[in-house]
């Protein structure tokens, strides 16, 4: 049973990157008929708050990586990690040490001065034949992991091949403070072991603490999860992801009017390929996803590659659906969204040219205000030439069914009593009813609006 998790730390929104490691973990568990556990890393009290915990689990509803067990807190698992160090203590694997840290500041200066990579000097590690000296009074102890001192550490990385640290390169662990609070890479062991984690799916940030965790999970005896890194993701200049970049937040993603299933889709390709395949649901990426076809290198972010799947996402998406994700944007612009005309009508139109929800939103804006057209449009289309076919155009309102096919007609009729080509009154008619030259069909156009609000528009010509 393959088992999965996505362990954020709560110290700030769900990032970009993160949402990926957690789509990846998701789909590889989901592909294998196994189990995604989430996992909040609020070890760190100083660091961690509610409202990043609240963003986490925000972000993954959005894009809708439902986990199957947890959240798990680490704030609530204290009692398994020291029950654990206790364990580890009474096995000898680990050990408490007295060297106060104002001595091991002292010794790394020592080191350092004398061009030496700085590390614990082993002091108080137990030893065979070894004598510790007795513990100084009134001083409380970290508790050490006592790592293997000689041969390597090694892992088969499921994306970036083997990798091989030796032992020595290692100091003891610290893995419980002086005031018996256990420290990151331990909980994160423990972790991984009390939940059956089988595979570990997470950013290169952690390639380092790597060997660590391996060493400790094989003195607890337990089997080594498989580990798959995954290389950072660089922001569309090729610089590192940073805020500089805007949209870094999942949810600021929704804010700029991205759909949850063009995001996945989109980070679904950020380092991991399918042939040439671009378009694909999520039942279909869970159907295809591995490990093996995740490049080692770094991925680019393309803010274009994104717009057109969103684009796409839109112009499949069912218009009630979009409806009532655009409707609250244009209220939170105080604009009232009234049942006339439809919005889904308005969004079936409009959104053959649009690539996000906000671009729709601005353009059913000029449905439910008064609207002024620009002076400098009206110029430009409200031509001498251009009035008696809107005047025609205008009488023959009253007449018609109010229907595209009907409007087109009566567009026809009105042009080619005067000698005028259609672009003539279309023009006209775009910029008076929304305010702009680019809209849809202007037969279509028109037949959205009420008829009375179409005459109101148009008489503003005078
Ligand atoms: N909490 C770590 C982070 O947010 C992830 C740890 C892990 O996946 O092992 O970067």
């Amino acid at each position: 049973m393959i088992r999965t998790r996505f362990a954020p730390s709560p110290t700030g929104f769900l990032h970009i990157g993160g949402a990926r490691t957690a789509l990846f973990s998701w789909a590889y568990a989901r592909r294998h008929g196994g189990r995604f556990i989430l996992r909040i890393e609020d070890s760190d009290l100083a660091r961690s708050t509610p409202a990043a915990v609240q963003a986490i689990l925000d972000g993954m509803g959005w894009l809708g990586l439902t986990h199957d067990e947890g959240p798990f807190y680490q704030t609530q698992r204290m009692a398994a990690y020291r029950s654990v160090i206790a364990e580890m203590l009474a096995a000898g694997s680990a050990y408490h040490c007295y060297l106060a840290p104002e001595e091991l500041d002292r010794l790394r200066d020592e080191q350092r001065a004398q061009g030496l990579k700085p590390r614990y000097n082993g002091a108080w590690r137990p030893e065979a034949g070894k004598t510790l000296p007795a513990p100084p009074p009134g001083v409380r102890p970290v508790v050490r992991f006592r790592n293997p001192s000689d041969g390597v550490v090694a892992w088969d990385d499921l994306v970036k091949g083997r990798i091989e640290i030796a032992n020595a390169e290692l100091d003891d662990l610290i893995i419980a403070r002086a005031d018996g609070t256990p420290t990151y890479n331990f909980c994160v062991v423990v972790d991984d072991r009390d939940m059956g984690i089988t595979h570990v799916i997470r950013g290169d940030d952690h390639v380092n603490n790597t060997p660590r965790q391996i060493n400790i999970l094989r003195a607890l005896g337990v089997a080594v999860p498989l580990y798959a890194h995954l290389s950072m993701i660089l922001g569309d200049d090729g610089q590192k992801l940073s805020k500089r970049h805007g949209a870094v937040s999942v949810m600021q993603y929704d804010e700029h009017g991205y759909l949850p299933e063009a995001v996945l889709n989109y980070l679904a390709r950020l380092g991991w390929s399918h042939g040439d395949d671009e378009i694909f649901s999520m039942e279909q990426f869970c159907e295809w996803f591995d490990l093996d076809h995740i490049t080692p290198s770094a991925a680019q972010f393309n803010t274009e590659k994104l717009d057109w799947l969103n684009a796409h996402y839109l112009k499949r998406a069912e218009p009630a659906r979009l409806a009532a994700l655009v409707q609250p944007r244009l209220e939170a612009r105080g604009v009232a969204v009234t049942a006339v005309p439809s919005l889904a009508a308005i969004i079936a139109l409009y959104r053959e040219r649009a690539s996000n929800l906000n671009q729709l939103a601005d353009a059913a804006e000029a449905f439910y205000i008064e609207i002024t057209p620009p002076a400098e449009l009206l110029a430009r289309h409200l031509t001498t030439e251009a009035r008696p076919a809107l005047a025609d155009f205008v009488a023959g309102l009253t007449e018609i069914d109010w229907e595209p096919a009907a409007v087109g007609a009566l567009i026809r009729q009105s042009v080619a009593a005067h000698g005028l080509k259609m672009p003539r009154l279309a023009m006209p008619l775009r910029v008076l009813l929304t305010g702009r030259e680019q809209t849809p069909s202007v037969d279509a156009l028109v037949a959205l609006f009420p008829r009375e609000t179409v005459r109101k528009r148009l008489s503003l010509a005078g």
